[in-house]
């Protein structure tokens, strides 16, 4: 993973959440004002809705289904795997 720089101090870090690094991040919570930064990942049902959205079969083969799809969403494929791996445990619960 690629380092980012954080968008309010502009420290770099590897794990920006919203953008933010450790400090902001818990600062912005804090103060309440984490709802003014951007989500940059999206949620599993988010995902799932995308792919659905995209075509996604679930009758046929899922690998490279989620390999040809994880680029149009921005995503690797193995962060498209893991949506879909959560997915399917949170419908076997
Ligand atoms: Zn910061």
């Amino acid at each position: 993973m690629s380092a980012q720089k954080c968008v309010r101090c502009a420290k770099v870090a590897t794990r920006l959440p919203r953008g933010l690094c450790k400090g902001c991040y818990n600062r912005a919570r804090y103060r309440g004002t984490l709802g003014d930064y951007e989500r940059k990942t999206r949620t599993v049902a988010e995902t799932i809705e995308e792919l659905t959205h995209l075509g996604l079969d679930e009758r046929l083969p899922i690998a490279p289904q989620l390999r040809a799809l994880a680029p149009q969403l921005g995503m690797t494929y193995r962060g498209v795997e893991r949506a879909w791996n959560r997915h399917r445990k949170q419908q076997a619960a």
